[in-house]
């Protein structure tokens, strides 16, 4: 079954898309099926994976509208070796026309479900906001995946977020889960940065992954040659970080079944 996972965090510039990105790129690079879907206008999840957002005739936008369906619109990155269903700049106006339209919290998971057979993960970066757009990527997911940087407000954003993803699950989508919380752009000669670090591990616990990723300037370069960190400086702290998350992941997912 494939395993479904919004990248959410209504605080702008954490580290979503740069983790969406690189970890499509990780786990297609362990041979794993991965569909990456763009939930942002601002189209970076898509440029990010070489794919040109003005050149698209068709998005995620159509797809939410029910013009197109995914298979009509997903592209193949290349480079990054997993299938993206891209968005522009088009999605910014999905919001208005939503609202009215029947089901509208729920269209994205209704899409998915004739391709997802198809993929082993699926990853949704959602905008920054808790938008139709994000709560279309919180009804399709079977799991929240929270980047965060650690700083003094980000506990305080956290709760807002925890409490949607309990909204959610109480209204909307009963089996969504919290699947992890991930430090990103992390310092760890910060003192500040420790200590909220420390905070998170109290009050979440193994929620926390184990995998924590530095702020590392090959990262943030990646996006201006189109491809995943991962195919721009492989060694660089930056990509082994993000490979050290899949491989988290994939541990979860081959954690064999214990009988009690
Ligand atoms: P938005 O809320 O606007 O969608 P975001 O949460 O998706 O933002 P990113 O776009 O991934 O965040 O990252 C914000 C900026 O920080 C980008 O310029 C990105 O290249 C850079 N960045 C992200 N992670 C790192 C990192 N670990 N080290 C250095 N720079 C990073
Ligand atoms: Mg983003």
């Amino acid at each position: 079954m494939s395993k479904i996972m919004a990248i959410t965090n209504q605080k702008g510039g954490v580290g979503k898309t740069t983790t969406t990105v690189n970890l499509a790129a990780s786990l297609a690079a362990a041979g794993r099926r991965v569909l990456l879907i763009d939930l942002d206008p601002q189209g970076n999840a898509t440029m990010g994976s070489g794919i040109d957002k003005r050149d698209l005739e068709v998005t995620v936008y159509h797809v939410l509208l029910g013009r197109k369906t995914i298979a009509e619109t997903r592209k193949n990155s290349e480079v990054g070796r997993y299938d993206v269903l891209p968005a522009n700049r088009d999605l910014a106006g999905a919001e208005v026309e939503l609202v009215d339209m029947p089901q509208r919290e729920t269209r994205l998971r209704d899409a998915l479900q004739a391709v997802a057979s198809e993929y082993d993960y699926v990853l949704i970066d959602c905008p920054p906001a808790l938008n139709l757009l994000t709560l279309n990527g919180l009804c399709a997911a079977k799991s929240v995946m929270i980047p965060m940087q650690c700083e003094y407000y980000a506990l305080e954003g956290l709760s807002d977020l925890v409490n949607t993803i309990r909204k959610v699950r109480a209204s909307l989508n009963p089996v969504l889960e919290i699947e992890g919380l991930l430090r990103t752009m992390f310092d760890p000669r910060n003192m500040l940065a420790q200590q909220v670090s420390d905070q998170l591990q109290q009050h979440f616990g193994n929620k926390v992954y184990g995998t924590v990723i530095p702020r590392n300037i090959r990262l943030a370069e990646a996006p201006s040659y189109g491809v995943p960190a991962l195919y721009h400086d492989k060694l660089s702290k930056g990509t082994q970080a993000y490979l050290a998350l899949a491989n988290e992941l994939l541990s979860i997912e081959t954690k064999p079944i214990t009988v009690a």
